[in-house]
């Protein structure tokens, strides 16, 4: 199916990605249309429908049977018309010399005669050469629009540079306000770009590339700047989305450029945005993979990130803020191996940018910038860099002399309005759902052996899925699970939704993909691990090969009763668990409802908060944490499973 539609795109594509046969098309059509505008020129001629080439002797024999009625005599040429039987004829001959009977016969027989003027060899070059003319000038037009389209000249022969941008960014670290974990991250990179010999002596593998995750707008080509103006390099930067729309062949060409620049100019950075755009899960696409272009260009960013050394100072950035959907080539070590995740500000970072941006803007002296970080809960930097330019607009538009307080608040007011439309910012109502749902999921990974420790809860919206999100951290790199940790992590992803039914008292949609997950763990221990008395040790599914893409359905392997239970006991078990935690919630609702509280305020809470809540509560309640857990872990295994 997918791949039957790819080849109807490709069909509809065709024009447009592939001008050079359009233009072959079109050149044709003009030379056809120029020949027979220009071929026979006279009027007289018009309606012919016959041409016939006849001795010289026989046309005089027509004239004399009348049955010419115009003859053009030329230098060397005579041509007749004939209408006889209502067909129109032209008989051709070559005139013969020293004739010259033709004339007194054509008077004789009252025929009309004329002379005209056979082409020299200047009409003869010149209909030769207007076709040609003619397809150059729409050769130069057509090559002109392109190279203004897609900024390459025709097939892409080195004149890509205009796509790149080359600069050296002013940019520095300052001039990212909050995002502190992120610039944490990258300042190793501005020691490497800036000392790149210690660390080539030092035999010290530094990252290629590094992928910045996050919403449009939370700063990162801002960011990717200050490490290019931290470090003092040239900073070469592309958008993903230009190298696709054009066609085959340029977007690999532009990437090779690309490196060849950013080579000569070492050490450098290079920045892809959007890199989403050329770097879709080939998977994705249907199984033959849905656009040349883009896999060509794919190809070749993979073999130049591979093709130069690291002791090459080149990083490469590139943004996205679906790391989801990218080709898992990408992310391979030497490759996009580290992900650095640039959130939407907190209460505390939208202070910090609101000040980056009011910088260079005459305040009044009473402006509360925290009011206006209290308006605009949800909202990434851009967002707010627009907010405090629009009230600078408002106060010019009154003529004042500085911005007040009510132009912040006028303009927070207006974005918020337009962004509503795109979902960007929760309302108050969201804002409680998501902090109970995400403090359910903190006080359950806190309080349940074997779960992942929290390290963050945020009720800041993350990605476009996601309201909230809890951070978990598993206490090493675990590459095994064992069963009570893996009911553990579903007691986790249950919390969220128990939380909303305790707390709220209705469930909303937000728990769907925590379900999901619930569900799946529960499968898999069924099916993959032997994990359950359903199938004993059988292992009903195998683990499939994600080259052969999760859209292919693998005929079952187990019978229609198997299902059956299967269903049933993974129905069963997230029951008998969904209960435990909705017991374990009302059990510590007062801590719950000081994490609440403290997201409300300040909209992110640390891990080690969320452990000094519920160690506040249970001395206050005499409970014993550690009992608990123990005894929790008991009843689940004791629970068939
Ligand atoms: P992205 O690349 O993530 O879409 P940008 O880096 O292009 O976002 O951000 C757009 C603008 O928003 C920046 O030029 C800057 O003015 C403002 N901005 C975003 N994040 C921040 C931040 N953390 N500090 C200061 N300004 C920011
Ligand atoms: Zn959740």
């Amino acid at each position: 199916m997918a791949q039957q539609d790819n080849n109807s795109n490709n069909n509809n594509n065709f024009f447009n990605q592939n001008p050079i046969v359009t233009f072959a098309i079109f050149a044709v059509a003009v030379v056809l249309i120029f020949q027979t505008l220009i071929g026979d020129g006279s009027g007289s001629y018009k309606g012919v429908s016959k041409v016939k080439e006849v001795s010289y002797s026989e046309l005089k024999e027509l004239i004399k049977t009348k049955s010419i009625t115009k003859v053009e005599i030329g230098q060397s040429y005579i041509k007749a018309i004939s209408e006889a039987g209502g067909v129109k004829t032209l008989y051709t001959t070559r005139r013969v010399a020293g004739d010259d009977t033709l004339v007194p016969l054509l008077d004789e027989s009252g025929i009309e005669y004329e002379g005209y003027s056979e082409s020299n060899w200047f009409t003869e070059m010149f209909g030769f050469m207007l076709p040609i003319l003619i397809i150059l000038a729409i050769w130069m037009f057509m090559a002109s629009r392109m190279q203004k389209s897609m900024g390459g000249g025709i097939l892409g022969m080195g004149g890509s540079k205009k796509l790149i941008n080359s600069e050296k960014p002013k940019t520095k670290f300052d001039d990212v306000a909050g995002a502190s974990e992120a610039k944490e991250e990258v300042k190793e990179i501005v020691d490497f770009l800036k000392f790149p010999e210690r660390y080539v002596e030092l035999g010290a593998k530094i990252p290629k590339g590094l992928l910045l995750v996050g919403s449009p707008g939370t700063g990162k080509t801002l960011l990717a700047k200050a490490v290019a103006g931290e470090a003092d390099v040239p900073f070469f930067s592309v958008s993903g989305s230009s190298f696709i729309e054009m066609f085959v062949g340029v977007g690999a060409a532009r990437v090779r450029d690309l490196f060849e620049q950013a080579k000569k100019d070492a050490p450098s950075i290079i920045f892809i945005d959007e890199i989403d755009a050329i770097g879709k899960s080939r998977a994705a696409g249907g199984m033959m993979g849905g656009n040349d272009e883009r896999e060509q260009t794919l190809n070749q960013l993979l073999a130049e990130m591979d093709g130069f050394s690291t002791d090459t100072p080149i990083i490469i950035l590139a943004a996205t803020n679906r790391p989801e959907v990218l080709d898992p080539a990408l992310l391979r070590p030497g490759r996009f191996d580290r992900q650095v995740l640039v959130d939407r500000p907190d209460f505390e970072g939208r202070i910090e940018i609101l000040k980056v941006h009011v910088k260079g803007i005459k305040i009044d002296k009473d402006v509360d910038l925290k009011e206006i970080a209290k308006l605009t809960a949800g909202l990434a930097g851009a967002d707010l860099a627009n907010i405090i330019n629009e009230a600078a607009l408002l106060a010019g538009r009154n003529n004042q002399d500085s911005v007040k307080q009510n132009d912040l608040r006028e303009s927070v007011e207006r974005a918020i309005a337009g962004l509503a439309k795109k979902s960007r910012r929760i309302n108050e109502k969201e804002k409680r759902i998501v902090a109970y749902h995400e403090s359910g999921h903190a006080l359950l990974a806190e309080t349940t052996k074997g779960a992942s420790r929290v390290s963050k809860v945020s009720i800041v919206p993350r990605g476009l899925a996601a309201l909230g999100y809890t951070l978990n951290t598993p206490e090493e790199n675990k590459y095994l699970a064992q069963k009570h940790e893996l009911l553990a992590e579903v007691d986790v992803l249950l919390g969220g939704r128990a939380a909303e039914e305790v707390f709220i008292g209705e469930i909303s949609t937000g728990a769907s993909n925590d379900l999901e997950r619930a569900t799946d763990i529960i499968k898999s221990m069924v099916q993959m691990y032997g994990m359950s008395d359903v199938a004993g040790l059988m292992v009903l599914e195998k683990q499939r090969s994600t080259f052969l893409g999760g859209g292919m359905t693998q005929g079952r392997e187990y019978s229609e009763q198997m299902a059956m239970k299967m269903d049933e006991h993974i129905k069963l078990t997230l029951q008998e668990h969904y209960e435990l935690v909705l017991e374990r919630l009302r059990l510590y609702k007062g801590a719950i409802e000081k994490m609440v509280e403290l997201l409300y305020d300040r909209e992110n809470i640390t891990g080690e908060e969320v452990v000094k809540i519920i160690a506040e509560f249970e001395e206050e309640h005499g409970l014993n944490s550690l009992l608990q857990q123990v005894e929790t872990t008991k009843t689940q295994e004791s629970k068939k499973s």
